[in-house]
């Protein structure tokens, strides 16, 4: 199969370098936004994860003629309808860090007992041809929220994410990089996209 360029177009470096190890046995010459900085990013104005990643890898593979990988994610929690969802990184406003998205979430549940807890992360990748042929991937981490923030590794919510794998006794910023980059919701949608990623490269 011939080398391909594909760009990774976030300017997270820890999911860029997630993607670039797992995507490393494959042929492809991996980019990233910093190669194109006269680049404005796009306004992320879709309803769903899946309809902002394509937005975001439509947007940038028009942009350079290359073909671009994206990812929406964030938390969703069962007794909020969902919510925060897709403004996850802005919940608690214009103004938002992790540590007051958080304190937000964990103030908005603190009525809540235990078995009404359930939430997940959820991520969606999306692979897109400037010729309009994409694949996707998709990836959920079930949880809980607990009643207080632990742990220092991770981002985000990372450290009011009770892991389903650890019997919901640890967070997600209690575990190791390393642990976490096997069971996440990115993890799981980037396998799922790298599956199909020799086809599809072979049909264009
Ligand atoms: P984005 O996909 O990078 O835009 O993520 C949106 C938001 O979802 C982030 O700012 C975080 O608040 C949250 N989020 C997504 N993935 C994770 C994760 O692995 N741990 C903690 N928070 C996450």
């Amino acid at each position: 199969m011939k080398v391909r360029d594909l760009l990774i177009a976030t300017t997270n470096l820890g999911k860029m370098q997630e993607i670039r190890e797992t995507l490393k046995d494959l042929e492809l010459e991996i980019k990233s936004l910093k190669d194109f900085p006269e680049i404005e990013p796009p306004l992320e104005t879709g309803k769903t994860f899946f309809e902002n990643a394509l937005l975001k890898a439509r947007y940038y593979a028009e942009k350079t003629g290359l073909l671009a990988l994206a990812d929406d994610s964030g938390l969703e929690v069962l007794a909020l309808g969902g919510a925060p969802g897709i403004h996850s990184a802005r919940f608690a406003g214009s103004d938002a860090t992790d540590e007051k998205n958080y304190l937000k979430l964990l103030e908005l549940m603190k009525d809540l007992p235990e078995e009404k807890r359930t939430a997940r992360f959820v991520c969606v990748m999306v692979c897109y041809h400037p010729s309009g042929q994409y694949i996707t991937g998709e990836g959920i981490w079930e949880g809980k929220i607990s009643f207080a923030p632990r742990g220092e590794h991770g981002f985000g919510y990372d450290p009011v994410f009770l892991v389903k794998e650890f019997n919901f006794e640890k967070t997600a910023a209690e575990l190791p990089l390393e642990i976490k980059n096997q069971l996440s919701h990115r993890a799981k949608a980037l396998k799922e996209l790298k599956r199909k990623l020799p086809q599809f490269l072979q049909s264009l």
